[in-house]
This record gives structure tokens, C-alpha cells and sequence, in this order.
């Protein structure tokens, strides 16, 4: 399929990268995943706009404009060959030196890099019965608002999901609830919905300011405030949330129902109206 490369498209099996490039040797670069559906992206200016402030707090400069990432997205959707839904995966770093130091090399042109693969969507019967998630510890490090290529807490959390036959694993910080292995934590209780605050513990989902969008528009109440992982075992109802996994409920946590056990009514009304967004 076409890739991106440093300012060209060309098929993904010719981009050839540097065992020198930042992102390989110290994870130094971030990503974003921004999704299509049937060929139109959903939220792409936000998506740029986390991109972009991400870029700017790790001083990395790519002489990139919002309408420069917007073209490069465009034109990897229009040209992807893909049927229905995908998702556009970018990349950038701090480029390729020709030593391996740690501290900012001078002189370096960023690498950036992107591609799109098709999007499976959330299965049915996760929206009907919801899913399973267990709770973990937090280990990952102080910055997490930063999307960053270091991913190795993430990857471990939906392991320890994956192995345990559970669909997310929910973090625990100081016995409070930071966000899943890649997804925000959402909980309502008595009608109102509580996200983590939006500070380093946690990356500031796109998929989280729709649903903030989408509450204010329904009249649901919204907070952002700490949610301690006590609520988890209280609330009537608790959803994960990111570009792929859309809107979830989780209707079992540690093994215990949350709730009733089924998809909640406030999951319900954000969900449709969610759908409708996406313009299905
Ligand atoms: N939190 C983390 C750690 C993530 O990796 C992601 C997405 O990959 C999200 C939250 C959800 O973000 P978004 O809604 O922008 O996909």
C-alpha cells in the first residue's frame, strides 16, 4: 500500500529506515492515528492540532504547516486502494544522525513518515454486551499527554488484557484511575459522566473531546476530575474510548459486573449520537 516518506508516496515495502533514526534508537517521536471512514477523516484538525503541540514541547521542527499534514493525510486516504474504513498512522522523529548520542543532534531534518491500513471496527457484540477489562498498576513515566513512539506501557497493559481474555486494561496511579492501554476511562454515575483530568497523567484523546462535544449537546452532565479506581467498583456505568475502539462499555471489570452488567442508557445516547458524527 502507498506509505509516506520524507516528502515523497511510495509503496511501504520501499521506505527504508536508518538504524541511526531517533525513533529507532531512544523512541524519540511521536505518532498520531487518525481515522476514515468510507474515504472522509473524521477530526483530522484536531488530530494535527495534538500532533503539532506535541511537536512543539519536544522541540522537534519539520517546517510543517496544519495544511501540509492535512494534504499528506488527504492524499494517503484518497490513495490507499482501501475499501470502507482505515485508519492513517503518522510518524515523526528526530531524524537520523550519524551517531548515536542522546542529548538533540544539530543539523538533523525530522523523519516523517506515514501509512494506512484498513480499520476494523469495533465488533457488534461489543456494543451489545460490552466487554472486559482488568485493572493494573500505572507503571509508565510522568509525561503521558505526549503521544509518544515509547510505548512499552502500553504494550505491556494490553498484554496483560490479552492474556487475561479481556479487551482493555484500566490504570491505576496512586489509587486513582489514569486511562486504559490506549483508551480514555469514562464513568457515569447518577447521570453524570467523570473523565480523568486532562494533565500528564494522561494523552487527551480526540475521541474524548467528541464525547465532551457530544455530552454538552445532549445536556448530559460532563466533569473532568481525579476518579479514584474505588468508583470503578460503584459506578452505573464505565467506557473506554479512542479512535479505534470508538465508544465501548465495559460491562465486567476484575471480574466483577459493573452496574446492571449491560451497556448503560447515558452509553446509549453518547454512542448514537457518536455514530452520527461519524455520519453513519
Ligand atoms: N490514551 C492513550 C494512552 C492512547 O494511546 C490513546 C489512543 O491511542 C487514547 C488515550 C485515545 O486517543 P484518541 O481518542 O485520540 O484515539
Amino acid at each position: 500500500t502507498i506509505s509516506y516518506w520524507n516528502g515523497r508516496y511510495l509503496p511501504l515495502d520501499q521506505v527504508q529506515v536508518s538504524p541511526l533514526d531517533r525513533g529507532f534508537l531512544f523512541a524519540d517521536g511521536l505518532y498520531e492515528v487518525t481515522a476514515a471512514y468510507n474515504g472522509r477523516l473524521f477530526e483530522a484538525e484536531a488530530h494535527i492540532a495534538r500532533l503539532q503541540r506535541g511537536l512543539a514541547a519536544l522541540r522537534i521542527d519539520t517546517g510543517m504547516s496544519a495544511g501540509d499534514w492535512l494534504g499528506i493525510l488527504e492524499r494517503l486516504t484518497a490513495e490507499s486502494g482501501i475499501d470502507g474504513d482505515l485508519t492513517v498512522y503518522l510518524q515523526v522523529t528526530r531524524g537520523a544522525p550519524t551517531t548515536r548520542a542522546h542529548g538533540f543532534p544539530a543539523g538533523v531534518t525530522p523523519t516523517v513518515f506515514g501509512m494506512v491500513s484498513p480499520l476494523k471496527r469495533p465488533a457488534a457484540a461489543w456494543r451489545e454486551q460490552g466487554v472486559a477489562a482488568l485493572t493494573m498498576p500505572d507503571i509508565r513515566w510522568g509525561r503521558c499527554d505526549l503521544k509518544t513512539i515509547a510505548l512499552l506501557g502500553s504494550v505491556l497493559a494490553q498484554q496483560a488484557a490479552t492474556d487475561a481474555g479481556v479487551v482493555d486494561a484500566i490504570q491505576i496511579r496512586d489509587g486513582f484511575v489514569t486511562e486504559g492501554a490506549a483508551t480514555n476511562v469514562f464513568v457515569v454515575k447518577d447521570g453524570t459522566i467523570a473523565t480523568p483530568v486532562a494533565d500528564h497523567r494522561i494523552l487527551v484523546g480526540i475521541t474524548r473531546q467528541v464525547i465532551q462535544r457530544l455530552a454538552a449537546t445532549a445536556g448530559v452532565p460532563f466533569v473532568e476530575r481525579d476518579v479514584r479506581a474505588i468508583e470503578l467498583a460503584s459506578a452505573d456505568e464505565v467506557w473506554i474510548a479512542s479512535t479505534t475502539k470508538e465508544i465501548t462499555p465495559v460491562t465486567t471489570i476484575d471480574g466483577r459486573p459493573v452496574g446492571t452488567g449491560t451497556p448503560g442508557p447515558v452509553w446509549g445516547r453518547i454512542a448514537a449520537l457518536f455514530a452520527e458524527s461519524q455520519g453513519r
